[in-house]
């Protein structure tokens, strides 16, 4: 096999563009892999229908939430053997930064995000530092795998790595896509006590609660905080976690907090929120705290929850397309339609 189909941005904010490429050799301490799953998320939207973030270069192949089976080895990789099971983590990172070495991985001084600073996975092969693939237990499918490593760890990461939950602590979730859907389900399983949901969303709140949590509420109501104590029974939650990347979202994720409440934000953009006045806010000891991607640990640790049959993400695939319907998956997900959660493309299907 010497040449492949990959699905490349061209210009931002077009349709993607199907094209015969060479497979790629993987370089030194790299791995080549046959891509089986490859999921989509809103930053490929970002990216090839709303064009309103920067890519590195184009042409560039899209997709960075994949999973998928050694094809060759580089130079000088060992830890790995054709044929494997793995995921990929959703940038290339180096292993060896001060960010890398205390696996902080999201954070990579040299990382390169796939689609946006180097070729990705909507393709029939990619290629990866082989230290950023991770493998996958048998009981975890590839797809399930693949949309493990954006969709579910980095709600995962903002709720333990950085938001520390602790049993029985109640949660807030404001936002409920696919990042948020897998927040609730996700807090439900770590142990959480109330579990809120916030969107503007009729639908998306109701399908938040079908999936676990006790009650929904909307931004716009205003009696919200008045709302919020009454159904809560006490003044904030523990832990809200922001999915929307807007100010007044994540001004609302502080005024939803309980004292020693941490607010984490994972939506990103350029608003500017503001803080609370210092008294009250000081006062209450809170905490607002960024929450960007996920490390390695958090996708391990997801693969052995899902192998243990403890985490159930068998309705987070919505549809699945070919490689050669790209643009209808894409277009499927821009329509936002309520009850999707993640749409795969499988290459090679
Ligand atoms: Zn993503
Ligand atoms: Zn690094």
């Amino acid at each position: 096999m010497t040449e492949m189909q990959a699905a490349q941005l061209i210009c931002p904010g077009e349709p993607l563009r199907i094209e015969t490429l060479a497979v790629p050799e993987p370089a030194e301490g790299e791995v080549l892999v046959k891509v089986a799953a490859c999921g989509l998320c809103g930053t490929d939207l970002h990216l090839a229908v709303d064009g309103d973030l920067p890519v590195e270069h184009t042409p560039i192949t899209l997709g960075h939430e994949a999973a998928g089976m050694i094809a060759s080895l580089g130079p000088r990789v060992t830890n790995f053997a054709v044929g494997d099971r793995v995921a990929m983590f959703p940038a290339a990172f180096c292993g060896t930064c001060r960010f890398c070495a205390i696996g902080r991985e999201s954070l990579c001084e040299r990382s390169k995000v796939y689609g946006m600073a180097r070729n990705g996975a909507l393709a029939d092969y990619v290629t990866a530092p082989a230290c950023s693939v991770i493998a996958i237990p048998d009981e975890v499918a590839f797809d399930i795998a693949a949309i493990i490593t954006d969709g579910v760890s980095t709600p995962f990461h903002a709720l333990r790595s950085r938001g520390q939950l602790r049993a029985a602590e109640a949660v807030a979730v404001i936002g409920c896509g696919g990042l948020g859907t897998h927040a609730v389900i996700l807090a439900r399983m770590m142990g959480a006590g109330k579990i809120i949901a916030v969107d503007v969303q009729n639908e998306a709140r109701k399908r938040a609660c079908a999936l676990g949590a006790d009650f929904a509420l909307d931004p716009a109501d205003k009696d919200f905080v008045r709302t919020l104590r009454a159904k809560l029974g006490r003044s904030g939650v523990d832990l809200a976690l922001e999915f929307v990347g807007r100010a007044k979202t994540a001004e609302l994720a502080i005024r939803m907090l309980d004292k020693t409440g941490r607010a984490v934000l994972v939506g990103v953009g350029m608003d500017k929120p503001s803080l609370p006045p210092l008294a009250a806010f000081v006062g209450r000891e809170q905490s607002v705290l960024g929450s960007f991607g996920m490390n390695k640990a958090d996708i391990v640790d997801l693969f052995a929850l899902v192998a243990a049959g403890r985490l159930d993400l068998s309705a987070s695939v919505s549809a699945r397309y070919p490689l050669s319907q790209a643009n209808d998956a894409l277009q499927h997900l821009a329509r936002k339609e309520v009850g999707v959660v993640r749409v795969i493309v499988e290459p090679g299907s």
